[in-house]
């Protein structure tokens, strides 16, 4: 989101107004369709979209639900994740993730990262106990774990497979996408790579029990059909506008995707061996990357983003500490040296579909004349930047 009021903001981290003015056409038309018809809660535009979601991903269901944290909630409660199971999750991640375990009774097992920022699954091994029912793969900036050794492991425990797919909605793995390993849980969170103009998610499978029972839950435990509860269930529907405004979409986000791809491609090559700068590692063979986020490592980082912002650069940094460093999360203290390093090093470079050609330039020329200049000591990052960072949910 742009600081209110600044002008001299020339690479927006995000573009809303853009995105939504070339569609506008396709998605006024959409929205007024649902008002006329007035079809607002559970109507045949909710099931269109997640027919057509199902199909791209390859399951054989996809239920819309309010979010991505409801995705992971409900995919878990579906599967019986209760008090006293054990999930292993990464400890970079959006607080949702451990929200979901931890408002299910059941207790996250955070394990640290290796060098593409995702669960480092030789870790996830070794976090096993007798309690350990489910594992969380989190792909997170569009970047996907390494699902043979997650899927692997999760036969050899037998653990339920549940994947946070909110940051890399399209990701593939030898042509399989993100989603369709384990339970795959999506947000459409407005700057996610398929957002809708509010909150929204989704759970993709092909357990046709554990769908009806997610599709029971988020409609307060009733069948639709026969008008029975079969448990205590929630308000947790996608809602039938943004279901439709999301259907208007899907047919773009390849096209959106490939953008991401050229962006990154550039990056890597105009940033390579500038200064110390990091550069997110190439994906693995068989990964297709969608490059939700593109994230540098630096041991100036508030310095840069201070020079970055001064020229009109807007730059995230996700998130400001440590999920174990919040005393109001009660998740102890986890000795996870990988994930607290990058909370140190760790800047977000400007990356979406609506970025031009010549702001892609002018960050690579403005990144690299940072490091040019001699470094000069300065401050902590300067409050003003406070305007940039309300986009917490992992993105972008
Ligand atoms: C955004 C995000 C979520 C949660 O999605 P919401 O739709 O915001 O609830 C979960 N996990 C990760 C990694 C995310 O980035």
């Amino acid at each position: 989101m742009r600081p209110k009021g600044d002008s001299r903001c020339r690479v927006p981290f995000f573009d809303p107004r853009t995105h939504y003015r070339r569609l506008k056409s396709r998605l006024d038309a959409a929205f007024f369709d649902c008002m006329e018809k007035g079809d607002l809660i559970h109507r045949e535009q909710l099931a269109a979209f997640e027919r057509h979601f199902a199909e791209w991903i390859g399951t054989a269901h996809a239920i819309g639900v309010n979010s991505g944290y409801d995705a992971l909630f409900l995919a878990m409660r579906a599967a019986g994740i209760g008090p006293g199971d054990e999930v292993i999750c990464p400890g970079h991640t959006f607080v949702a993730c451990v929200s979901a375990i931890v408002n299910l009774g059941a207790t996250p097992v955070l394990v640290d990262i290796g060098p593409d920022q995702n669960m480092d699954v030789r870790l996830a091994e070794a976090a096993v106990t007798n309690r350990t029912r489910a594992i969380m793969p989190v792909h997170l900036n569009g970047r996907m774990c390494d699902m043979e050794a997650v899927m692997d492991l999760a036969a050899r425990f037998e653990l339920v497979v549940v994947e946070d797919v909110a940051q890399a909605t399209g990701a593939a793995f030898r042509g399989r996408k993100a989603g369709a390993f384990g339970i795959g849980c999506f947000s459409f969170y407005p700057f996610k790579m398929l957002g809708c103009f509010g909150d929204g998610g989704a759970v993709t499978t092909d357990d046709a029990d554990l769908a009806r029972t997610v599709r029971r839950l988020r409609f307060n435990g009733e069948d639709p059909e026969t008008g029975e509860y079969h448990d205590h269930g929630y308000t947790a529907l996608l809602d039938n506008v943004q279901a439709a405004l999301l259907d208007v979409k899907l047919p773009y986000l390849e096209g959106w995707i490939e953008d991401r791809r050229r962006i990154a491609a550039r990056y890597r090559e105009g940033l390579a061996g500038v200064g110390d700068l990091v550069l997110p590692p190439e994906p693995a063979e068989g990964y297709r990357d969608v490059w939700q986020n593109f994230v540098v490592r630096t041991a100036r980082r508030d310095e840069l983003r201070r020079h970055l912002y001064e020229r009109g650069i807007e730059t995230l940094v996700m998130w400001k500490k440590p999920l174990w460093h919040h005393p109001g999360l009660r998740l102890g203290s986890p000795r996870l040296p990988e994930c607290e390093r990058l909370y140190r090093e760790m800047l977000y470079l400007p990356i979406h579909p609506e970025l031009e050609d010549d702001q892609v330039e002018w960050v690579i020329e403005e990144v690299s004349s940072f490091f040019a200049a001699p470094a000069v000591r300065r401050g902590p990052s300067a409050p003003s930047l406070r305007g940039a960072e309300a986009g917490g949910r992992g993105n972008a």
